[in-house]
């Protein structure tokens, strides 16, 4: 089965929520700490990521989202 994961480059993000409110799978939250920008960024919450990309393509900052995909020696795809 494939995994995967989202990060978050806190000093893109200017946070405008849109991913927030996209997912699906309540990956992402607001944090409490402010970036560079004086912006509370987006973080991630749990591993519940399906890669669907929603929050990718919603997000307005590009280079804020980045989704990866786990590779396993043990799984053949
Ligand atoms: S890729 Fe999909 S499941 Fe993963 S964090 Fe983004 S919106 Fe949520
Ligand atoms: S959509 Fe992009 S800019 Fe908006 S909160 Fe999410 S990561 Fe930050």
């Amino acid at each position: 089965m494939k995994k995967y994961k989202v990060q978050i480059a806190p000093d893109e993000c200017k946070g405008c929520q849109r991913c927030v409110i996209a997912c699906t799978r309540n990956v992402l939250a607001m944090g409490k700490e402010l970036n560079i920008m004086g912006f509370p960024s987006a973080t991630v919450q749990n591993d519940n990521c399906i890669g669907c990309g929603i929050c990718f393509y919603t997000c307005p900052e590009p280079g804020a989202i980045t989704i990866l995909r786990e590779v396993s020696d043990d799984v053949q795809e």
